[in-house]
């Protein structure tokens, strides 16, 4: 859609002699000449190096889009499929149609533009990310990575830029409630899955994505596979306080945390809280207590990133004058290294056991089905570095706490993923904020990490 014909060896050697810095030599010239003959306009790096996005018109994108489910201390609610997600979603497209560029839904229910590529066979490049939010969320989740995707093409194309692999941008449906739209792209969303309301919905899951112009009938043969794509590039805010806290300009992401999950219920025995001494009480609210402590204790005790959190606790009967009979309670483990969680899991085990001995008390443990760490491709990661390193900007690997889109398209392809500052580190808050410079020096990044794959 955005490709610029060149008009013949004239402009190649005008072209040409930004690189060489002047003199062509005629076997270079014909070279040249050649490879316009087939449609084809490849600038040297030190052409493109220098090329830029325009920082104000994606950070008075952002403003627009944050209108869509606004509330009034800053933040938007923008649930998936919702009323104000339809609406963002039209306004997307036809922003997307007046940069140039010819969206379309899928059958899962993503937007995706798709751009031809020069070079035939070549897979494509995707890049892009969400507009849905969570309730009273904020508005740069998501819609930062999306809007660079249109801001980067719109700089091409302004560039003259013919694309070698096919570039697909990509807005995802539905990612904060499960990953949806990129899950149903790979083709992991089954006909149960369609059929099924949701709690925070009215209708099933398959009446949603035909809202916004999907095809549930075509989704069970909808699919990608491992190996169908060149590459999937992501720019999201860090939604963490550590590049703030660094004092760094980009993060580069090593991949997505994997989680352990598991349901703990720490048995006791209820009892009347006058009558029972304390001696021989087996009070399952102290053991939990402990277990909790354990997990904090055993996470911290080995050096590295990973985080464990008991984020659920629920105490029974849970009435003042009765000795607490049974805690349910939730552990989660996460680390780029499955392997490492399995450890950190035995010791948490081993204090486990030992706790309820001393307690008295019992406990049962399920285990949820892993969440597998997604880790991000090297060389991506490489040319996310060297891009922001010819910026001039500061950068240093992190993992994603979170999860994104992009552990699933790493399931086919190399996945690289671009992080820029979160002020204060909040974010699924209406607070959530990321200064215009941040974002601006993040499409960039991601503009020249996407030449670099483009090119390479
Ligand atoms: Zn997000």
């Amino acid at each position: 859609m955005w490709q610029r014909r060149v008009g013949g060896v004239a402009d190649v050697v005008a072209a040409g002699s930004l690189a060489h810095g002047g003199a062509m030599n005629r076997r270079e010239v014909v070279a040249a000449a050649a490879a316009v003959a087939v449609g084809r306009r490849r600038p040297s790096q030190p052409e493109w190096a220098g090329w830029r996005v325009d920082g104000d018109r994606i950070n008075r994108w952002l403003d627009e889009l944050g209108r869509f489910g606004a509330n009034p201390d800053g933040g938007v609610s923008r649930v998936g499929f919702g009323d104000a997600d339809l609406q963002a979603r039209a306004w997307f497209m036809d922003l997307m149609r007046s940069v140039g560029l010819a969206p379309a839904v899928d059958p899962a229910g993503n937007i995706l533009a798709k751009v031809d590529g020069a070079e035939p066979g070549a897979k494509p490049l995707i890049f892009g990310s969400h507009i849905d939010s969570v309730p009273n969320g904020g508005r740069y989740d998501g819609t930062v990575g999306s809007l660079a995707a249109v801001e980067v093409a719109t700089t091409l194309r302004s560039r003259g830029y013919r694309n070698r692999h096919p570039f697909w941008l990509a807005v995802w449906a539905d990612e904060e409630s499960g990953l949806v739209g990129s899950r149903g792209f790979l083709g992991a969303i089954g006909p149960d899955e369609l059929a099924a309301t949701r709690t925070k919905d009215r209708e099933p899951l398959g009446a949603l994505i035909k809202r916004v112009g999907g095809d549930p009938e075509a989704v069970a043969g909808y699919r990608h596979d491992r190996g169908s794509i060149a590459g999937y590039l992501e720019l999201h805010i860090e939604q963490g306080g550590l590049l703030e806290q660094w004092g760094t300009d980009i993060g580069v992401v090593q991949g997505i945390v994997g989680i352990l999950g598991f349901d703990v219920v720490v048995t006791g025995f209820a009892n009347h809280a006058g009558t029972t001494p304390m001696v021989g009480r087996r009070n399952a609210l102290l053991a939990a207590s402990e277990l909790a402590l354990a997990v904090d204790r055993v996470v911290k005790s080995q050096p590295g990133r990973q985080v464990g959190t008991v984020g659920r606790f629920e105490v029974r009967p849970g009435a003042q004058n009765v000795i607490p009979g049974e805690v349910h309670l939730s552990i989660e483990l996460r680390d780029l290294d499955m392997a490492k969680l399995e450890r950190l899991w035995r010791e948490i085990e081993t204090a486990g056991n030992a706790i309820m001995r001393r307690r008295a008390t019992s406990w049962t443990v399920a285990r949820r089905p892993a969440n597998v760490a997604a880790v991000s491709d090297l060389s991506v990661r490489g040319a996310v570095t060297e891009a922001a390193r010819g910026l001039g900007l500061s950068s240093k690997a992190m993992p994603s706490g979170a999860g994104h889109d992009a552990q699933n398209l790493a399931r086919i392809g190399p996945m690289g993923m671009i992080f820029v500052p979160s002020v204060g580190g909040i974010s699924h808050a209406p607070k959530e904020f990321t200064a215009p410079a941040d974002v601006t020096n993040g499409v960039n990044v991601l503009l020249q990490t996407l030449l670099r794959l483009d090119q390479g």
